[in-house]
């Protein structure tokens, strides 16, 4: 089985860095095939209760948000701060999701 620390941080990466390269304003094709992506990584990711519950998640009123780059990296950041509270880890604050993915940090 997989380390499912290691396959963690590197599907954040992933999956972050994907938001932080979408479209400011995406076409409506981008977008349908953004959200079939995020319904198809939820079934496929291999550790499968991990996926059990991101796909329960979805499915709760968090479908994938991918009308502009802001709304689908804010809503990357939220489904990633559904696990961090799930694992008791703290909640990143979601207005510096960019900072972290795409822009660097301003200190
Ligand atoms: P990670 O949580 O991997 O985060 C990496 C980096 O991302 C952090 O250092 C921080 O800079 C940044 N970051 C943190 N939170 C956010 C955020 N909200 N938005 C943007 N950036 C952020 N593990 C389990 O044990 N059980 C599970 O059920 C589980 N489900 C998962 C479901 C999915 C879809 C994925 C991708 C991973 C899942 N994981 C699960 C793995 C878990 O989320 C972590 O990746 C793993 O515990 C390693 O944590 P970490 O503390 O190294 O940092």
């Amino acid at each position: 089985p997989p380390d499912v620390a290691q396959l963690g941080r590197s599907s954040w990466t992933l999956l972050h860095s994907i938001t932080a390269q979408y479209p400011e304003k995406p076409s409506s094709e981008k977008q349908a095939e953004t959200s079939t992506f995020m319904k198809t990584f939820a079934k496929l990711y291999p550790c499968w209760h991990c996926a059990g519950d991101f796909q329960e998640w979805m499915a709760n009123g968090n479908a994938p948000r991918v009308s502009s780059r802001d709304e689908f990296g804010r809503w990357m950041c939220e489904a990633h701060n559904a696990v961090n509270v799930k694992l008791g880890k703290s909640v990143f604050d979601c207005g510096r999701w960019e900072e972290r993915w795409r822009t660097g940090w301003k200190d």
